[in-house]
């Protein structure tokens, strides 16, 4: 049985529906503990957040020194401990990316700091970064010495620019969702790649924290993608999915970061180490079950 629902100034970004049904009622666990709702859009089911901070206000909630994505300093174990394993994440999202392809044009669009893009130009790459972060962003030009620019960038670039395209856990940020997958399609390359890393809010570590589970990240994340939804998103642009694959440490980054919003102390950090394997298990056993996959697609 649906229960659809009429909230109060909520639409789908996808289909311009105006009812959804309420899936969970969550908290900002990592900011300011402000109350959001997550639905689903009675029409094409993609899960949004709700309500929708207003653009210009977006920024405040990354205000924070502690969002660690775009932090190039590793000074707590638990920052040195996910510096070490992102440098292992590197090189299996680089495979994962490139597959059989030569060295090429790379955009990194939500590139943080730079380090990922970073790892494309030592292999060759010609690598070009977007990121709205100006502390982020400047650390990629000073430290990387990356070509990276703020989003009006790109407007500025030519048709079929890129062989491919990467957003690494950025597009359930993008604000103009449409806008943006649009302007994705006008400058890849007709036998480019585009590569997307998503959380994936049908793994066992979504389902067991629930309104906890750590990937919510409301109301930073404002969508928040099922591997079906998505597939049927970037269809519409004609971009097909070729592959998928588990990022398998975000399990345990994850669930550990959801037991710290559940306040669980030590046995907690063990729990969330249980929970982040058996998700993975999952994932080896059901298709389209990691914690947070990389997808990628061609035209
Ligand atoms: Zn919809």
């Amino acid at each position: 049985m649906e229960h659809t629902t009429l909230l109060k100034d909520y639409q789908c970004i996808n289909c311009g529906m105006q009812t959804g049904e309420m899936v969970l009622n969550l908290k900002d666990h990592y900011l300011t503990g402000e109350d959001y709702l997550i639905v689903r859009c009675s029409k094409c089911h993609l899960l949004q957040t709700h309500p929708r901070p207003s653009y210009d206000k977006i920024g405040f909630y990354y205000a924070s020194e502690k969002y660690i994505s775009h932090s190039a300093k590793h000074e707590s174990l638990f920052s040195k401990v996910y510096g070490l394993v992102q440098t292992i994440n590197f090189s299996s999202k680089y495979r994962f990316a490139i597959r059989d392809r030569r060295a090429g044009a790379i955009l990194d669009i939500g590139c943080g700091n730079g380090a990922m893009l970073n790892h494309f130009v030592k292999k060759g790459w010609s690598g070009t970064g977007i990121e709205p972060g100006d502390s982020a962003r400047n650390i990629a030009k000073s430290e990387y010495k990356l070509n990276v620019f703020d989003e009006t960038k790109l407007a500025e670039f030519e048709d079929k620019s890129f062989d491919v395209i990467t957003l690494w856990h950025v597009l359930e940020h993008v604000y103009n969702l449409h806008e943006r997958l649009a302007e994705i399609k006008r400058l890849l390359k007709s036998d480019g790649t585009l590569v997307l890393a998503l959380p994936n809010p049908r793994s066992f570590d979504a389902q067991f924290y629930g309104a906890h589970w750590a990937a919510y990240d409301v109301p930073r994340h404002l969508y928040h993608f099922t591997p079906e939804i998505i597939e049927k998103i970037m269809l519409d642009y004609g971009l097909k999915l070729q592959d998928t694959r588990t990022l398998w440490f975000d399990s345990y980054y994850v669930s550990l970061l959801s037991e710290e919003y559940l306040g669980s102390g030590f046995l907690g950090k063990i729990r969330a180490i249980m929970i982040g394997g058996y998700s993975n298990l999952i994932s080896l056993v059901k298709r389209n079950r990691g914690s947070s996959q990389m997808y990628r697609f061609k035209f």
